[in-house]
């Protein structure tokens, strides 16, 4: 491992996907779920991985961790390139990298009780004796919000912002350094969803831990990310600083995503450019700008020359030809 290197370096990162067809499943086409996906996360920091639903964002999560395998480019964790590494080698890795779900219920398992979910991963990595296990779990309850003496009891037993504590509890348990949060707060409710953000918040200025946070929803993103990327069709059109991404948004499609934000003063109005249709199918996306078909400024060229990501302003880069 590197001093002073990120928590997380991704460069390039692609994922595609064959279709297949027939009898003899000929590959007739490619999903381009993630296509050259760039960027780098600090120690202590947040990334908040931004866009509508099909856009590749969780696919993205999902290959930095290697849950699914990138098709190239690479991921560093800590300085340590681990795009390739054979699966035992690649097992410290893993427990320093972690993820919560969206839907805490689907991702726990209903026959084993709270604190045994908890417990799996220290069991797994064989960390620790049963007697260390439990206090462990113990003192993981305690933290995320929750009564030890709950421990004994079932997923099915505890209210949805509960269940989440739980996964946030499992995904701490090895220690990890990173954690990508796939749309984490997006099943609860908006009070809830302050509740989770606030605990894992807390959890990061106590741990240093970094976060991959990804979610649909701008806003959900803005309180937790010291940075934001704005992925489209596979591709990051926008990524800068939070203040900058909600003050001077300069890609026509975090502005409409902005446009979509309620602003809670209503002395503030925001210009209205509400996104028409839906995001075009990854599998043969749009020639040139992939969100020719959907941008109100779109020119002829934008039809035909994909603009590059470019830096506009320290640390502010933008694919856009009018920018
Ligand atoms: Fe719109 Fe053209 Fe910019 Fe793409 S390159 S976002 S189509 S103006």
């Amino acid at each position: 491992m590197t001093a002073n290197a990120p928590v997380l370096a991704v460069t390039d990162l692609k994922k595609h996907f064959p279709v297949k067809k027939g009898l003899l499943r000929r590959t007739i086409g490619q999903v381009y779920a993630v296509d050259g996906v760039s960027f780098t996360i600090g120690v202590g920091e947040t990334l908040g991985l931004v866009g509508e639903s099909g856009c590749g964002k969780t696919t993205a999560g999902r290959a930095v961790l290697r849950l699914i395998e990138p098709t190239s480019g690479s991921v560093e964790v800590a300085g340590t390139d681990i795009t390739h590494l054979p699966k035992a080698e690649l097992r410290p890795y893993r427990r320093q990298m972690q993820i919560i779900f969206q839907d805490p219920f689907s991702s726990l398992n209903p026959r084993m009780t709270a604190g045994e979910i908890v417990g799996e991963p220290l069991f797994v990595h064989g960390v620790a004796s049963r007697r260390e296990r439990a206090e462990q779990v113990a003192a993981l309850f305690a933290r995320v919000g929750l009564r030890p003496a709950q421990m004994a009891n079932y997923p099915h037993q505890f209210s949805g912002g509960q269940r989440q504590r739980i996964g946030i509890a499992r995904a701490l348990a090895l220690g990890p350094k990173l954690i990508v949060g796939d749309e984490p707060v997006s099943a609860l409710d908006v009070s809830i969803q302050a509740q989770v953000i606030n605990l894992l918040q807390d959890l990061q200025r106590e741990r240093q831990l970094s976060y991959l946070f990804i979610s649909h929803n701008l806003a959900v993103v803005e309180h937790i990310s010291h940075q934001i990327a704005v992925m489209y069709l596979g591709r990051i059109v926008e990524k800068a600083d939070t203040r900058s991404i909600f003050t001077k948004p300069q890609h026509p499609y975090t502005e409409a995503l902005l446009a979509a934000v309620p602003v809670p003063d209503p002395a503030i109005r925001r210009e209205k450019r509400v996104l028409q249709g839906d995001v075009p199918s990854p599998v043969n996306p749009p020639a040139g700008c992939h969100f020719h078909t959907r941008c109100p400024y779109a020119e002829a060229r934008c039809k035909v020359e994909a603009p590059p990501l470019r830096e506009i302003a320290p640390g502010h880069h933008v694919s856009c030809h009018l920018r």
